[in-house]
């Protein structure tokens, strides 16, 4: 990445205000998954080692304004736990209390800010705002990838005020993101799933572009197959995609790219644990019947395709994993990509969570965190986050 990190700045004895993507499931005041904050721990720690006075701002959920179950209390409480060190907690993200906290600190202390949407010139990218968080600090770093494609004033509006470099694990999805696109090794495939093409096209047409398999599952394969002329019953449709997905198939062919679609798949009449699965062709699902997961055939295919795979992208879930009965298709082809020895990047919440569920997490690559920005970049837009921080041939 050109962009100025950490390293390239004195930041001893300073103070740093480090956006940070806790975002973070918290249930009955506990956090239930810390895998975000232990993603900050590296820039957080070197921070502390060098001597800063690191001052640390997150959102959490969507509340609307000051709500108390969205306040990062508990979020302090685990980070505490992991570092070992005690934690300061603001009860509001600015202002005179929060000031005063600031200048008590010592070098090596840490200070959490309260949830940023408590304010709502975080959203509005209030210029106001951004200042007022900027005046607490001498330096900003941004850490929260997943927050990169938002110009949210504690994203791209901070960085207008003070000097803005990039925290190490903004700086490695990245370049991972880049270099695995720019340079993959052979053959690399991208495998798509999730509920809907519509969320997909921009990164579908950037893959086109790169890629030597594309395997399509999930909700959004019934696209695909209607567009080839197959009754899909009531499985998810976007009627006015069927086109961009017939030129699709169509651009795929003109490339010489295998576009893999299911040859069977699970179905049933709901989305529900008790409702009776069947599995069928593609060419065989009755009406009132949609399918819900990718079938034996189908997932014996894929799996050939991704254990020949060097580089693998992997979005979106290939069944509604969620239900045990309609998770075998993701669940096997998350095993195949552990298992392939390829390069693999995951992205995207819901792939990311199915991981989880298989216990695979440690088995990829790559984690991308973040979901909206790593499909973002991967379309070959300019994430504002990013484009805010000090180029590398900055004085
Ligand atoms: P990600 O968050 O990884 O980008 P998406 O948000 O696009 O993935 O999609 C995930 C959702 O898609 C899951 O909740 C899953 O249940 C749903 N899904 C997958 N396959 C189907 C299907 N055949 N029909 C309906 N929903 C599906
Ligand atoms: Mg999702």
């Amino acid at each position: 990445m050109d962009k100025k990190n950490v390293r390239d700045v004195d930041v001893s004895g300073k103070r740093v205000l480090v956006r940070v993507d806790f975002n973070v499931p918290i249930n009955n005041g506990v956090v239930t998954d810390d895998s975000r904050i232990r993603a900050a721990l590296p820039t957080i720690e070197y921070l502390i080692n060098q001597g800063a006075k690191v001052i640390l701002m997150s959102h959490l959920g969507r509340p609307k304004g000051p709500e108390d179950k969205y306040r990062l209390d508990p979020v302090a409480q685990e980070l505490t736990d992991l570092l070992g060190k005690e934690v300061e907690k603001a009860d509001e993200v600015v202002g005179p209390k929060v000031k005063e906290a600031v200048d008590k600190m010592k070098p090596g202390d840490v200070l959490l800010l309260e949830n940023l949407r408590f304010n709502e010139g975080e959203k509005k990218n209030d210029p106001e705002f951004a200042k007022e968080l900027a005046s607490l600090a001498d330096i900003y770093v941004d850490d929260a990838f997943g927050a990169s494609h938002r110009a949210h004033a504690s994203v791209a509006g901070v960085a207008r005020y003070i000097p803005a470099v990039a925290g190490f694990l903004l700086e490695k999805e990245v370049d991972t993101l880049t270099s695995t696109l720019e340079n993959p090794k052979r053959p690399f495939i991208a495998i798509l799933g999730g509920s809907k093409v519509s969320d997909k096209i921009g990164v579908i047409d950037k893959l086109l572009d790169i890629v030597d398999a594309l395997l399509i599952g999930g909700g959004m394969c019934f696209t695909f197959l209607k567009a080839q002329g197959y009754s899909i019953g009531k499985s998810l449709l976007e009627e006015d995609k069927i086109d961009y997905c017939r030129e699709t198939i169509k651009k795929a062919e003109g490339k010489d790219i295998s576009l893999y679609l299911p040859a069977d798949v699970v179905i049933a009449q709901e989305i529900s644990p008790d409702a009776e699965a069947r599995v069928v062709l593609v060419d065989s699902i009755p009406d009132g019947w949609m399918g819900l997961d990718i079938g034996p055939d189908t997932i014996a295919v894929y799996r050939g395709v991704i254990n020949s795979a060097r580089t693998i992208f992997w979005n979106g879930p290939m069944g509604v994993f969620e239900i045990d009965q309609f998770s075998r298709g993701t669940e096997e082809v998350a095993l195949a990509v552990a298992q392939s020895g390829a390069t693999s990047i995951v992205g995207g919440g819901d792939s990311i969570a199915a991981l989880k569920k298989f216990q695979l997490e440690d088995r990829v690559s790559f984690i991308s965190t973040g979901g909206g920005a790593s499909l973002e970049l991967i379309e070959g837009k300019k994430l504002p986050g990013v484009e805010a921080l000090l180029d590398k041939k900055d004085p």
